[in-house]
């Protein structure tokens, strides 16, 4: 195996680097010192610039309007947009909009791209996804209340989610609902909707306030509920009954984007604590870095990066090669956001009470990805489903044990 970027991710890479530093940057400091309010309206001229570059929604198919790039090539320009905390936004390569526009390439209809995927590509609207409900476990997705039933010629939904990220001035909804809660294979009982926001019966409740920030627009987790939605019968994407397999194809990539950002997260945190580390005097002439706990931490923090990276590689190769790999994106999946808190906690700690500060984006981070063992999927789920894949070879079988 050979992960190498190729001369053209060489050749993207530095022009993303470029670009974070002279167009990202200064619009992250302003709004770190202002609590990210007016994110889009700042960002709006910046992701307009970003067009001109030839890397605006670079997972998408070339003849579809982005870069077409492999998910190998993908993870590794993540490494270094993730550096910054808008660095994905700026360039329309964030999460939750990444998987609904892959979901929309692979499983939509014509008239279905049309209304929804060129827009999203060209960074005119934005969406959410709206599978999980405060009412049922997250961690186990087959169980939920939304419902959507045949009327007519269309569908009415009803329904109480939270946590939909972004949903707060989406234009367009996927919503996971129930369509037959009967099926025998619990795994074909749900569809997944295109809902317009605008649709009568659409309530945005509130944004929900994590970890003291409610957030707003893209930087949102909304709480909402759909009074009797009604939708043509040409809202559902993909097959009816097809909605556990569709946000299956949906989370596998998704994943690979959240670890490879991550890895760039990890990257700035490491430079961070070094030039702290270098810079910091504890008396004259005497330097932080002259700690052998400091230095055993950017050690320990560079070796776990290195491995978590060619960890990560491997896995967007393999599923490059052969479509799905669920064991490899949970083993990433744990392991990396494992990675990016002991890293994260080991920079703030050395920047002491400016790691405190929203003069670093240490601390946003700090705050915004502890949800990273959580969501798509908590880490104990992750642990799961390799230790059981593991054991298969051992002849324990585990289903239906609970175990
Ligand atoms: C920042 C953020 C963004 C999100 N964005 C979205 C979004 O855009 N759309 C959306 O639909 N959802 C979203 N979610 C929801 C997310 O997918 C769920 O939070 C996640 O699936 C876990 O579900 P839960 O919160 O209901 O936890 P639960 O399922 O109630 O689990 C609680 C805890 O129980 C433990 N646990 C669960 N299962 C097991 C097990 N098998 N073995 C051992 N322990 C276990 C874990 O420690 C887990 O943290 C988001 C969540 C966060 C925090």
């Amino acid at each position: 195996m050979d992960f190498s970027p190729s001369d053209r991710v060489v050749a993207m890479r530095e022009l993303a680097r470029d670009f974070c530093a002279r167009e990202v940057e200064p619009v992250e400091r302003t709004l770190m010192a202002q609590g990210w309010k007016d994110l889009e309206a700042r960002m709006a001229p910046v992701r307009e610039r970003a067009k001109g570059t030839g890397l605006f929604a670079p997972h998408v198919q070339a003849a579809e309007g982005g870069a077409g790039l492999t998910l190998l090539e993908q993870a590794q320009l993540s490494e270094v947009l993730g550096m910054h905390p808008l660095g994905h936004y700026a360039f329309n390569f964030a999460a939750p909009d990444v998987g609904n526009m892959e979901l929309l390439h692979a499983h939509g209809t014509d008239e279905q791209k049309a209304r929804w995927l060129g827009p999203l590509v060209r960074g005119e609207i934005r969406s959410t996804f709206l599978m999980t409900e405060p009412e049922h476990a997250g961690s186990n997705p087959v169980w939920m209340s939304t419902t959507a039933e045949r009327r007519g010629d269309g569908w009415v939904l009803r329904g109480h989610k939270w946590f939909a990220t972004a949903a707060d001035g989406a234009s367009v909804a996927v919503v996971m609902a129930v369509t037959d809660p009967s099926a025998s294979n619990h795994y074909a009982r749900a569809s997944m909707f295109l809902v317009p926001t605008d649709t009568e019966g659409f309530e945005l409740i509130r944004n929900v306030s994590v970890m003291g920030h409610a957030g707003g627009g893209w930087l949102s987790h909304g709480e909402l509920m759909l009074h009797g939605v009604r939708v043509p019968a040409d809202a559902v994407l993909g097959p009816v009954g097809g909605g556990f397999k569709l946000a299956q194809s949906r989370l596998g990539p998704g994943r690979i984007h959240h670890v490879s950002r991550w890895i760039g997260v990890c990257r700035r945190a490491l430079d961070l604590m070094c030039r702290h580390a270098a810079e910091r005097e504890l008396a004259p002439g005497r330097p932080l870095a002259a700690q052998q706990t400091v230095q055993a931490w950017i050690a320990e923090s560079r070796a776990e990066i290195e491995a978590a990276r060619l960890m990560v590689l491997q896995a967007a190769w393999t599923i490059d090669r052969q479509g799905e790999s669920r064991e490899d994106v949970s083993l990433i999946k744990f392991h990396v956001a494992g990675v990016l808190q002991r890293v994260l906690d080991r920079a703030v700690q050395v920047h002491g009470a400016l790691g405190m500060t929203d003069d670093t984006p240490l601390a946003f981070w700090y705050r915004h990805e502890r949800a990273a063992r959580i969501y798509d999927g908590p880490d104990e789920v992750h642990k799961r489903v390799v230790a059981r894949s593991m054991l298969k070879a051992y002849g324990v079988d585990l289903r239906g044990t609970g175990g």
